[in-house]
Parts: C-alpha cells; sequence; structure tokens
C-alpha cells in the first residue's frame, strides 16, 4: 500500500465520523484530522430521524444510541392561544422504516459510539489536535496542509472529505462559494431538568409553539428539557446570555411558573447556506461543511449524515473498481439537489410557521390531519424520506 492509498478525512463530527465507519466497514483505509484535541462535547443536534436511525443501524450504531437516548414516536404544535394544533404519530409510516420514532439524544453520544467502533481497526487512522489548513490536488491525489502544535506537516491521499464543520476551512481552501444568508436572529437554547410533563397538560416530547415574537420549542432528552427561544436583532449576545434574561423567557411557558433550574444556556447564530458544489475533483464536502440550516426540526446533522452514507458508498465502489469516477459526480447532484429542494426549504418553512399567529398554519394542519395519505407524505418529508427518495430518483438519471 502506498502512503496514497487512503481517504483523508478532515473532522470528527458526527458527520465526518459515519463517513469514516461506513468506509473502513466497505474496506476503504482512512486517516481523520480532527482539529480539537479530543472529540467536541457541545451539544448541538438532539434529534435523530427515522431513516438516519435506520442508516446507523447498517452500521452497529443505532442501537447503543438508542440505549442513550429517548424515544418519541409522538410531536406536536401548539399556540398558547389555542393549545394543540396537530399531533402527528411516526406510526403512520411504520412500514416504511425499522424506527417509526424520532430518538432524542445529543449528538456527542454518537460520535463517541462512532469513534470507539473505529479504534484499534485495522484501515483506522485518526489524529487529534491536527487542523487542516489547505489543501491541492493533481492527478494522483491530494495533499493537505495540517497544523500540529504550531508545526506544519503535508500529508497525501487519494481523496479529501471535507467534515469540518460550517466555518470549513476545506471548503476555503478550495474556493468554493457558500450561498445563501445569515437570519437577523439568533436562537438561545435553555436546558432545564424541570419536569413540564407535570405542568403541560397532553405536552409530547417534542413540542412546536407558535408565536409571533417569542414562538418556542421544548424538547425532551435524556435528564432535561431542551427549550429553544428566537432572540431579536436589538438584543446584544451579553445580554441574552444572562441568567434574568433566561428567566424571563422562560416565564413565559408555563403560566404561574416564574423561576427554572437552569443547566446551560447557548446562543447561536443562525444560517440557511449550500455550498456552490459538493465536488472539486478529487475533494468533497459533507455535513455542515456542505450546507448549514436553522435548526428548526432537526435536520441538519441528519442530512450530513445522509451525505457520508451517500458519498462513502459511492467512493467504496470506486475504489474497489466497481464503478467509475465518473459516479462520483453523482454525489453532488443528489445530496446538494435535495438539500436545496427539502432541508432548505423545509427548515425555512417551520421557522415561519412558527412565527406566525397559528391561524393559517392550524388551517393547513388540520387539512393534513384529516387526510391519512397527507398525513403519510408529511410525515415522510419531516422525516426525511421523502428527500431520501428524491436523491434516488436524481441518482436514477444520468448527471
Ligand atoms: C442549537 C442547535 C441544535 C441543533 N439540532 C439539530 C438536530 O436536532 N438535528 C440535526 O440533524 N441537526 C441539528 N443541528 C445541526 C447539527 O448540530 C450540525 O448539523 C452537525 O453538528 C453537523 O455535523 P458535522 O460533523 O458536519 O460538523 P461538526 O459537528 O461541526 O463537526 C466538525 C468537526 O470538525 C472539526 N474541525 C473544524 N475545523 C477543522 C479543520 N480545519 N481540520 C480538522 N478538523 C476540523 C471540529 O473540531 C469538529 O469536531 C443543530 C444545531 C444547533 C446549533
Amino acid at each position: 500500500m502506498t502512503s496514497d492509498a487512503h481517504v483523508l478525512i478532515a473532522g470528527a463530527g458526527p458527520v465526518g465520523l459515519t463517513a469514516a465507519v461506513s468506509l473502513v466497514r466497505a474496506g476503504v483505509p482512512v486517516t481523520v484530522f480532527e482539529a480539537g484535541a479530543d472529540l467536541s462535547t457541545e451539544s448541538r443536534a438532539s434529534t435523530f430521524h427515522p431513516p438516519t436511525l435506520d442508516m446507523l443501524d447498517s452500521l452497529g450504531a443505532a442501537q447503543p444510541l438508542i440505549a442513550q437516548g429517548l424515544t418519541a414516536s409522538t410531536f406536536q404544535y401548539r399556540t398558547m392561544r389555542h393549545g394543540i394544533l396537530a399531533q402527528f404519530d411516526f406510526s403512520a409510516i411504520a412500514d416504511l422504516t425499522n424506527h417509526p420514532y424520532r430518538l432524542q439524544c445529543e449528538q456527542s453520544r454518537l460520535t463517541r459510539i462512532l469513534h470507539d467502533q473505529l479504534r484499534g481497526q485495522a484501515g483506522f487512522t485518526i489524529e487529534f489536535g491536527s487542523a487542516v489548513e489547505a489543501a491541492s490536488q493533481d492527478a494522483d491525489g491530494v495533499t493537505v496542509t495540517i497544523k500540529r502544535d504550531g508545526t506544519t506537516e503535508s500529508r497525501r491521499g487519494r481523496w479529501l472529505i471535507g467534515a469540518d464543520g460550517a466555518r470549513s476551512d476545506v471548503r476555503r481552501s478550495l474556493a468554493i462559494e457558500f450561498e445563501g444568508f445569515t437570519w437577523p436572529d439568533r436562537f438561545l437554547v435553555i436546558s432545564t431538568p424541570f419536569d413540564f410533563y407535570s405542568a403541560i397538560a397532553g405536552l409530547a416530547p417534542v413540542s412546536y409553539v407558535a408565536d409571533p415574537q417569542r414562538w418556542r420549542f421544548l424538547l425532551q432528552i435524556p435528564g432535561l428539557w431542551r427549550v429553544m427561544f428566537p432572540i431579536a436583532e436589538r438584543e446584544s449576545d451579553e445580554t441574552a446570555l444572562t441568567p434574568e434574561f433566561a428567566q424571563a423567557l422562560m416565564a413565559n411557558v408555563v403560566p404561574g411558573i416564574a423561576h427554572y433550574e437552569i443547566a446551560h444556556t447557548t446562543l447561536y447564530k443562525v444560517h440557511q447556506r449550500v455550498a456552490k458544489t459538493l465536488r472539486r475533483g478529487r475533494a468533497f464536502l459533507i455535513g455542515d461543511a456542505a450546507h448549514i440550516n436553522n435548526p428548526l426540526g432537526g435536520m441538519g446533522m441528519n442530512g450530513g449524515i445522509h451525505d457520508a452514507m451517500n458519498l462513502a458508498a459511492r467512493l467504496a465502489d470506486v475504489w474497489h473498481g466497481r464503478a467509475a469516477d465518473i459516479t462520483l459526480d453523482l454525489y453532488d447532484r443528489e445530496r446538494r439537489l435535495v438539500t436545496l429542494e427539502y432541508i432548505d426549504q423545509q427548515s425555512t418553512q417551520n421557522k415561519r410557521n412558527l412565527e406566525s399567529d397559528g391561524v393559517a398554519f392550524k388551517a393547513q394542519l388540520d387539512a393534513i390531519a384529516a387526510d391519512p395519505q397527507r398525513t403519510r407524505d408529511y410525515l415522510m418529508r419531516v422525516s426525511m424520506i421523502a428527500s431520501l427518495r428524491r436523491a434516488k430518483e436524481l441518482g436514477a438519471t444520468p448527471p
């Protein structure tokens, strides 16, 4: 084996490590470079959708993840004025997935499960504290520049996967534009051990509350509820992160409860952006390096895992001589288009629905809930099954 005989992956987040497990299982050696000294513990994604769990199951990662999370078979929409607008149950699409529920579990659990699977496997190397700074390519392979402990080194590989998150250095180095925009409002996530089931009648483990000023969602994870609010442009980051500000927001959630135990608060900027291309020669973008969206609907990491599975299967086929290099273009075609058509559109629509007074939204939800076929179509869309079907259709037609 020459030193080029590896796929290089920048970033050991949930998406980069999904690609690594998938490639190593398919007999393709990988080297992962992670800028951090260890796997991230940041609390971000906590929703895994049904088809993502089906994919993780094929890698042996779903069962240990399910064991550490909470399964939510229902989710609901509310307003303070109307109460529950509609509630949906994933059992209506139980024939389409082996996991008819959302799994609520923090993404840092998945990265540890995937890393544990890879550790010690032939064909897997990971270098922590190693940031990929730049990438170049020639006819035979890619060269990356790694910065570690203040020194710079070069590595060669056959292909490069940029899974290095929203500020991707790989994307910058390839001069790929990140088209889209940043929302003026930010989102604040407040975690609390408060038992909302005891205070809100009929609450589902995932509940979205529409309101033109103070929409929110409540989402249960093991031991905590995460409550997310929009933060207006006029509020400074410093103000939004004070305990008083968090308590004032939380005071709107249940009438009569004015004080909560708060475990963490985190403030996020929110974007809708998709890279102009997901392939440049021997280099590919996956996950947040390729696309970012607002987190309403929990689609960013899920879409990234779908990217990783799609690309890894195609690279393994080309690696083993079962497919031609041109088939790798289908990765860009399938995943970029479904990101624009589904993830970008659905997450934007989710934000608009929550920002409304709920009247038109209620009429729309009533019509969906009254018709079993529309209910199935809706659940297929929000669970991302529809996006994967569309990707398959796109791949069936030549690029
Ligand atoms: C509040 C919030 C809630 C969310 N909830 C959900 C949800 O419920 N469901 C969902 O699907 N998505 C959700 N998301 C989005 C989700 O967190 C991201 O889509 C996901 O983290 C993307 O994974 P990734 O592996 O592509 O990137 P990241 O998780 O950002 O990982 C990138 C990795 O690359 C490393 N790195 C960075 N630069 C370099 C470099 N130059 N060289 C080497 N390594 C590098 C980083 O240290 C990191 O470990 C949420 C996001 C937010 C902000």
